[in-house]
C-alpha cells in the first residue's frame, strides 16, 4: 500500500542565539524527515517581534511533500524545536526555533494539539510573504486564496535577507 502524499507548509522562526543558523539547520532537518521531501523553500526574512521583546526574528516558509500524518508531522516539528534547545517559558517568549504547521494539504484540523490551517497565519507578514513567494496561488482551506490577505499585513515590515 502506498501512503498518500500530502503537500504541507511549515513556518520557521527564530530570534535567540544564532537565529540565522537555527533556521538554516531546521530547513536541512525538515528535508531529512522520514517519508518527507522538501520541495520548495522561501528566501530568509527578518522581522521585528510582535507583542514581545527580544531580537528580530529570522523567518522562512518551506513546502514539504510528506507521507506523515499531520499529528506525526507536528511531533517531528516539536522534536526539531526541542533539539535546537527551545524552552517553553511564557507566551511569545524569544525562542531558538519555532516550527508551525501552516497548511496540511486541503485538511481542516481542530484537535487539542493541532489547529490547521494555522489560525494566525493570515495576520502575519512573516508567514504570508514567504508563503506567497513559494506559491502565489496557494489556497487556505476554508479561507480562500492566501494572496487576498496580503494587503492586510503590508504595514508590517519584513526584510529579505540578502
Ligand atoms: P502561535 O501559534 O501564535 O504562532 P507559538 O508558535 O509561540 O504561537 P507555541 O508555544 O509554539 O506557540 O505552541 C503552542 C501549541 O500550539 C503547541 O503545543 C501545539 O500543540 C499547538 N499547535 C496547534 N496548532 C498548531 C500548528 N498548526 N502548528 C504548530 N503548533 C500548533
Ligand atoms: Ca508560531
Ligand atoms: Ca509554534
Amino acid at each position: 500500500m502506498t501512503a498518500t502524499q500530502v503537500t504541507a507548509y511549515v513556518g520557521i522562526g527564530a530570534n535567540l542565539g544564532d537565529a540565522l543558523g537555527s533556521v538554516q539547520r531546521a530547513i536541512l532537518q525538515l528535508d531529512r524527515l522520514p517519508a518527507t521531501r522538501l520541495s520548495a523553500q522561501s528566501s530568509l526574512f527578518r522581522s521585528a517581534p510582535i507583542d514581545a521583546g527580544g531580537d528580530d526574528y529570522v523567518n522562512a516558509v518551506v513546502r514539504l511533500d510528506t507521507q506523515l500524518a499531520a499529528e506525526r508531522l507536528l511531533a517531528e516539528l516539536q522534536a526539531i524545536e526541542h533539539a535546537s534547545g527551545r524552552e517553553r517559558s511564557y507566551r511569545n517568549a524569544p525562542r531558538t526555533l519555532d516550527l508551525d504547521l501552516l497548511l496540511y494539504g486541503h485538511d481542516v484540523i481542530a484537535s487539542d494539539a493541532l489547529t490547521v490551517p494555522h489560525p494566525r497565519m493570515t495576520q502575519r507578514a512573516f508567514v504570508l510573504i514567504p508563503l506567497l513567494q513559494i506559491d502565489p496561488l496557494v489556497n487556505i482551506p476554508g479561507r480562500g486564496p492566501a494572496h487576498a490577505f496580503a494587503p492586510g499585513v503590508m504595514a508590517q515590515t519584513i526584510q529579505k535577507i540578502a
